[in-house]
């Protein structure tokens, strides 16, 4: 019965909120990332993120307005992540905030010693707990390009971190996978990558993802989805958790190879 009430809704929600092709169609042939998906992966991202803008709004700041095509570019990237997991990982908040450009997050923390401090650093994007997800605009549309940058599919992956509390780079594993397996893999290479970078030497990764374990998951996301030849390559063990978390293996789709 439940069941039969969430297809009706979904139904409902997909007639009701239809996006025009012509915008979807557009805004898809701008963004190579997507480009190896079969027919029925399209349709599904799409009703995915029909689905997406109907339950969350884009809203502008720092002057700017976001039109249905900025909406339709956040909505498609972000849902190419839960694209076999469904809408139900991006639980627990409704609203995207887009600046033009980059924009300054002022952050209130207290130290040890129990004083107050304020940070104010420039970012392209933040997610918070529970709340919204922060993007500038400038740098979605400088993502999709398989070049192993992407602001939103970085973002949003924070979120699915967020899923089982602070991001930590632990998101809610699915049942069969192993979570000694996961953290093996991940915290290896986030530390190999780490005494990489205190060597010296020239790093594989964005050495961005030395930051935090929840910094390394949304960088490897952005590999695995943008650069997932480069990331099998250099982090075969990452590589093959991330196919078992997000339920698709982007590298066999853009190389061509059968399933
Ligand atoms: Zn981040």
């Amino acid at each position: 019965m439940l069941r039969r009430l969430r297809q009706w809704r979904r139904r409902r929600l997909l007639e009701r909120h239809a996006l025009p092709a012509a915008v979807v169609a557009e805004i898809y042939g701008q963004l190579p990332v997507l480009a190896s998906l079969n027919p029925s992966e399209r349709e599904r991202l799409v009703e995915l993120a029909t689905l997406f803008l109907a339950e969350k709004r884009v809203i502008g700041a720092g002057g700017l307005e976001p039109d249905l095509g900025m909406a339709v570019t956040v909505a498609l990237q972000a849902c190419l992540p839960v694209l076999n997991l469904g809408l139900d990982w991006y639980r627990g908040f409704t609203t995207i905030i887009l600046y033009p450009g980059d924009f300054v997050a002022r952050h209130h923390y207290q130290d040890e010693l129990g004083l107050e401090h304020l940070d104010e650093l420039p970012m392209v994007g933040e997610a918070w707990e529970g709340g919204p997800v922060v993007l500038s605009w400038a740098d979605v549309a400088g993502s999709g390009e398989l070049d192993g940058f992407n602001v939103v599919i970085h973002e949003f992956a924070h979120k699915l971190d967020m899923c089982n509390g602070e991001a930590n780079g632990h998101p809610p594993l699915h049942e069969g996978m192993n979570r000694q397996a996961w953290t093996l893999a991940l915290s290896g290479a986030y530390e190999a990558l780490c005494e990489t970078l205190d060597a010296g030497e020239e790093p594989a990764l964005d050495p961005y993802a030395a930051e935090s374990p929840a910094e390394f998951f949304s960088v490897v996301s952005e590999a695995f989805f943008e650069l997932p030849g480069g990331l099998a390559e250099v982090c075969p063990e990452v590589y093959r958790q991330l196919v078992l978390f997000y339920r698709q293996d982007p590298w066999r789709r853009l190389s061509g190879r059968p399933v």
